[in-house]
């Protein structure tokens, strides 16, 4: 299998504050050249998009290729759970959004310390072997955000699954908070094959620092910073695909090209890597990705990871142009002082990031 799976969490939208508003001749665009150079892996879940990201896959690709020229891999939203009997519902859902009969990777959505009594109490994990035994799935797993106790706890627990899917970047894997490198251990000390989501962590890789720039451009001149981080992924061995949002032909051309002419990485360029990461590290102080879970339940509609990508790129840019883009921003859209302290969107952010505090921070920066 090519190890580059097309992820459909960010797509190309025509209206960039409306979710849903997906630019179907774009994205019709890139599927077919991805189909056309041999890759075939698709991931979504029921919330993204609000739902239309299932939808988008029936119209553009189940409904044009063969059923067995794709391979759909999709999630079972636990934090959405409220009965058992939903779990049934919304699978029945996403089999009639994605208009097929079966699902080829199934995973517990976000599984973590969190969402576990859920998981518990709805009997999650038998759910999905259900599933498995009646052939509507065919492989069975989690995605995970949480820290290698927790995976290593629920692998012991629950041999059933197959694979895991976890963030694995450059920068979070030596990150005390993410920890991907000792989530990566854990997987690979119980032999179950990871997926990577988030190689380049929701962009953040490519809007590196200039002196980034300057260190991977000064050790070869025709690399993408993109490049560098999906060869980071592909280096590690029990990695069997790695999710890329993809939106624009060059991005994916290049991804396309990343993966076909990875070549293992010698010391030297994983001492680059390493360089790298610590010197974007001490700009990026809010690993916020952009997922966007965080913005529905706000009270308050504070476009929270546009905040927080205001002040990261602030410490970035030695002009003043985030300063700038905050005040036309905040013009006319609630202002990060507007946060009541409610605590829905800290429920939901698998980056556990305290965003009520760092919300005091933006505000307290930019003010
Ligand atoms: S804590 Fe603040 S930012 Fe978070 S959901 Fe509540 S009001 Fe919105
Ligand atoms: S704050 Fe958390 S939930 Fe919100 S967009 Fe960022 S990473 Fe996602």
């Amino acid at each position: 299998m090519k190890r580059l799976g097309f992820g459909f969490m960010r797509l190309p939208l025509i209206d960039p504050d409306d979710p849903t508003s997906i630019n179907k001749e774009e994205l019709k665009e890139l599927i077919d050249i991805y189909m056309k150079n041999g890759f075939n892996y698709f991931d979504t879940a029921h919330v993204y998009h609000k739902g239309v990201s299932e939808k988008i896959i029936k119209e553009l690709i189940v409904d044009k290729y063969p059923r067995d020229e794709y391979i759909i891999a999709d999630k079972l939203p636990i934090f959405n759970i409220n009965s058992k009997d939903q779990m049934e519902t919304i699978f029945q859902e996403q089999l009639d959004r994605l208009g097929v009969n079966y699902i080829d990777y199934y995973m517990i959505h976000n599984a973590s310390t969190r969402h576990q009594e859920k998981i518990d109490k709805f009997q999650a994990y038998e759910f999905i072997k259900h599933l498995k035994d009646k052939g509507y799935v065919k492989h069975i797993g989690i995605s995970c955000h949480d820290g290698p106790e927790f995976i290593e706890e629920t692998l012991k627990k629950h041999p059933e699954i197959e694979f895991i899917q976890l963030q694995i970047n450059y920068l979070d894997w030596n990150n005390k908070t993410i920890d991907a490198k000792g989530c990566y251990d854990v997987a690979c000390k119980y032999e179950k094959p990871v997926i990577v989501m988030e190689p380049i962590k929701g962009g953040t890789l490519i809007n590196v620092p200039d002196d980034v720039k300057k260190l991977f451009k000064s050790t070869n001149p025709d690399k993408s910073l993109a490049s560098w981080a999906l060869d980071f992924d592909l280096n590690l061995d029990n990695v069997f695909m790695i999710l890329s949002g993809m939106n624009t032909k060059k991005q994916l051309e290049d991804n396309i090209h990343t993966t076909e002419t990875f070549k293992k990485l010698t010391q030297k360029q994983l001492d680059i890597i390493k360089k790298a990461a610590k010197l974007i590290g001490r700009s990026h102080e809010i690993p916020c990705t952009f997922c966007g879970y965080c913005l529905d339940g706000c009270p308050e509609h504070i476009n929270i990871p546009k905040y927080f990508d205001l002040y990261n790129t602030n410490k970035i840019l030695e002009n003043n142009h985030a300063i700038m883009y905050y005040e036309n921003y905040t013009s006319d859209h609630p202002k990060p002082s507007a946060c009541i302290e409610c605590g829905n969107c800290m429920e939901i952010c698998p980056q556990r990031i305290n965003i009520i505090e760092q919300l005091k921070n933006v505000t307290k920066t930019f003010n």
